[in-house]
Formats: structure tokens, sequence, C-alpha cells
């Protein structure tokens, strides 16, 4: 039976409950050593400053598709989140034919009097208001933590509210309060989409023997769609990516399609198994082609699953050839140079097998999480046998900034709050992802490449921003052991 059977989707912690653990820390030094150990075993805080609601994934997802209203039900504070967004909503519309197009969302806006009395109706006023005001073909009705504990039923108003408004109306459970793992955001998405937009098997398209899915909940721009599509292209394969940016009436070509190929498996799991067990669609989720050597093995992951694995390790070993040449102006640069990255769990990891290649050593990473997906790529870092400290933590600016004092890398990579903590410390800052750049496939590693020995050859700016920016931290905690709020079976570490 699919998880997509159930009307409610299964949080994270029930469908990995081994692996997929919110904390830990520790020093990296191979498989057999004190990190791997620390990841394993369960652990939490005794103080935590601060974390990311699946909503943000969630409404980045949602907001982007075209036609559709996201009317999120909850408090109005919710979200906040889609505003901030909104860059990227607005980038990708225009960077696709089209420029001016804003997330359109709502929100129920819940209040005290609700609470009491329960916002089912309210809802209901909102999904027809949402189909009067914009005729959109969706509606996306989302549920936040408030309507979770207070009882409302998202599902049934959704069914009855239906036959009064021409937009299909998909109910979502994304509230935050039911899963601490971030990732969580792509199951939810993937359950509505995937019970509400694809097709019955028996009234499925005819199948696209050439054609791959490959999905994108937005961990790459359209730079990186046209790289991927630009590599599969040359084993004579087309590309269909989704969800992001997705008409909703295009959802039914993935079940038509050949193959379908994952670019993070911390993502897509949940629906790739899905489309093979109702549409019969294989699927690899494996390698993100981050990097010389991961971009090399996911092609040819693919080429191997369509009959064309000598073609692919030609296209390969042409397209490695030209890359290594072209990156060869930025080692001078970048060599012997220190790293920290911190981003998701596979991003976090496949961007150090990058950052290895182009010869700079890694000296720590912090991922949000950390589950059995990530453990090819330990294995590839292992090889490896750097020291290096690893830190799971769903944010955590305060840890964060403890390690980094005491690292002072040459670069940081990460995301934007990160970012703002090493600049603030006086390290290089250098955005993990922004949808607007390439990232993924060889185009991707030479513009990766490039713009971090920009920044690693330009370091003053930081180190003026470290001598006059400030972090709220008092000198002491600089001096504490960074993990000494992790417990590990109750008790601080
Ligand atoms: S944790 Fe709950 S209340 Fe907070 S933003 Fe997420 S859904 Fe809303």
């Amino acid at each position: 039976m699919s998880y997509l059977d159930n009307k409610i989707p299964v949080i994270r912690e029930l469908r990995h409950p081994e692996t997929s653990l919110a904390h830990g820390d520790g020093h990296f030094r191979g498989l057999g050593g004190r990190g791997c150990a620390a990841v394993s075993s369960r652990a939490d805080r005794s103080f935590t400053q601060g974390s990311i609601c699946p909503l943000l994934p969630a409404l980045g997802i949602m907001c982007s598709l075209p036609d559709t209203v996201v009317l999120l039900h909850g408090a109005v504070g919710c979200g906040t989140c889609a505003s901030g967004n909104n860059a990227n909503i607005r980038a990708g519309n225009a960077q696709r034919g089209t420029p001016g197009r804003d997330a359109l969302w709502l929100s129920t806006a819940l209040d005290e009097l609700n609470v009491i009395n329960g916002g089912n109706e309210k809802l209901a006023e909102a999904i027809a208001e949402a189909d009067r005001a914009y005729k959109p073909k969706v509606i996306l009705a989302v549920s936040g933590c408030l309507p979770g504990v207070i009882g409302d039923d998202i599902d049934s108003v959704a069914a009855q509210t239906q036959e009064r408004v021409g937009a299909r109306i998909l109910p979502v459970h994304c509230e935050g309060f039911k899963s601490r793992f971030m990732a969580t955001a792509y199951d939810v998405v993937y359950h509505a989409l995937g019970r509400g937009l694809m097709p019955d098997p028996a009234e499925a398209p005819a199948k696209a023997p050439l054609t791959v899915n490959v999905m994108n909940v937005g961990s790459m721009g359209l730079a990186d769609e046209k790289e991927l599509s630009r590599l599969l292209g040359r084993l004579g394969l087309k590309t269909n990516f989704l969800p992001v940016f997705t008409d909703p009436e295009s959802f039914k070509k993935a079940a038509a399609a050949a193959l379908s190929i994952s670019v993070c498996p911390t993502h897509d799991d949940y629906f790739l198994t899905h489309l093979k067990e109702k549409y019969g669609v294989p699927y690899i989720i494996r390698h993100m082609p981050v990097g010389v050597k991961n971009t090399g093995s996911w092609v040819v992951d693919v080429g191997r699953a369509m009959g064309l694995e000598d073609e692919a390790k030609k296209v390969v070993s042409e397209e490695e050839k030209e890359l290594k040449s072209a990156l060869g102006e930025f080692s001078p640069v970048l060599k012997g140079k220190t790293a920290f990255l911190s981003a998701g769990e596979y991003r976090s990891l496949a961007t150090a097998s990058l950052l290895k290649e182009l010869g700079l050593r890694i000296v720590g990473i912090r991922s949000f999480h950390f589950d059995e997906f990530a453990e090819v790529e330990i294995k590839k870092l292992a090889k490896g046998k750097q020291d290096f400290v690893y830190n799971v933590a769903n944010v955590q600016p305060f840890e964060e900034a403890n390690i980094l004092a005491g690292l002072k890398p040459d670069v940081f990579l990460g995301h934007w709050h990160g970012n703002s903590t090493a600049a603030r410390l006086g390290i290089p800052a250098q955005v993990m992802y922004n949808s607007g750049h390439g990232y993924m496939g060889y185009a991707g590693a030479y513009d990766l490449a490039r713009r971090l020995a920009r920044r690693v050859g330009h370091p003053e700016f930081y180190r003026r921003l470290g001598r006059h920016g400030r972090l709220p931290y008092k000198a002491s905690w600089y001096q504490s052991d960074p993990f000494s709020r992790i417990r590990r079976g109750g008790a601080t570490k």
C-alpha cells in the first residue's frame, strides 16, 4: 500500500525511525569514527535557539505552481515566509517567460474566537472567495499548527466545498508541530499533489519511452534544469521536471515517463516510490549531480537504466576532460584553503565532495538532519580520511557561531542565516544556493568554482565586517564546548 493511500501523510519520524535523527555532533574520521557514533545515537538539546518549520520549503514549492492559490489555514504569521520566498517565485517565473508573476497565497488568519468555535466555516468561506476572486485551477488548503490543535477537518471541508467551486481543492497537512524535520515538507506536498493531480492508472497518458522525470522541489533553478537537460539530451533523452513551476495539468505526464531520477535523495523517496508502485515508473535515488564525480555517477546511472551505459560513459569522459581544463585557472586561489559547509543534509555533503575536487580542505559540515540517504556521500568523504567537525542541527546559530569562531575557515558556504553569522565573524561567506546561479552538473561546478575563487581571493570586505559586526553571544560561550547543549540519553554532554 502506498503512503499516498492515506488521507494524511506519514511523517519522517515514522517512515525512517532508525536513522531520522535531529541532532548529533562530533568529529568525522571515517565510518568507524566518533562522528558516526554521534549521528547514530538519539540526541536532543537542553537549549534550542531556532529551527525551520516545514511550511517554509512547502510554501516555496506550492507558491511556484501556476494557476494555483495557496490558502493557508492557520494563524496569520504562519505564512509570512511566503513573502521571503517570493523573490525566488518572481525570478523563477521571469526565467520561464512569465515576468511579474508573484506567489499567490492567502490566509484564513485564525483568531482567538476561531480557536474556541472552530475554523472550518472560515476555511469554507475563504475557499469560495479565493475561487471567485482568482479562478485558479487548484486551491491548496494548507493546514498549519492551529487547525491541527483545535481539530479542524480540512479534508471534510475540502470535500464539502468542492461542488460549489470550479477549482480543484487539495488539502495539504503541514502542521509544524507534527515533525521536527524540515524535510517532511517535501512529503506533505508530494502527498497532496500526488493524490490530487495524478491520473487513475487506467487513464494515464501513453508511455514516453525516452522521457525521464527529474525531480525538482526547488533545489535547482532554471540554469540547473537546462544543464541536466543538456547532459541527458546528449544521450537522446528528454526531461520532464516537476513539481516546481509545473502546471497542474502537466503532472500526469510523470506517469508516462520511462524513468524517474532524483537530484537530492532527501527530497524525493516519498513520491518516487509512489510513481513506481502505481504507474510502474522505475526510479534512481542515489546521487546529487554536484561536483565532477557525482555528476558522472548521476549521468551513468541514467544511462545504465535506459540501456545507454556506454554512451553515458563517453559523454562523462568528454565533459570531465573539458571541465578539468577549465577549472585549472582557479587552482592557485583555492588549493589548500579551508572550508565549512552549512546546508541541507545532502547538499552539504555533495558540495563537500566538489570542494575536495577543487583542492579545498573541509574543516566542518553542519547539516539540517541526518538519515540513511546521506550514507553514500559519507562513504565518499570517508575515503579521504579527513578529520572534520560534523554537526547535525536544524539551524541552531549559537552552535554554529561557536564552531566557526574556533575553526576560522577561509570560506563558509551556507544559506542566508548561516552566512550572516559567518560574515560577522569576519569569515568570507559564499551563498550555498541561489536559484539564479548554476550549481549542478559540469556547468554548475564551474560556476560555483568561479564564485568561490572570487570570494576566497578577496576576503577584506568580510575581515572588515568581522571587525565591526557583532553577534549576541558572550565571550564565555566561545570558550565552551559548542556541543555542550546536546544531550544524549537525557543527559547534557
Ligand atoms: S510551527 Fe506551526 S505555528 Fe509555527 S509557522 Fe509552522 S505551522 Fe505555523
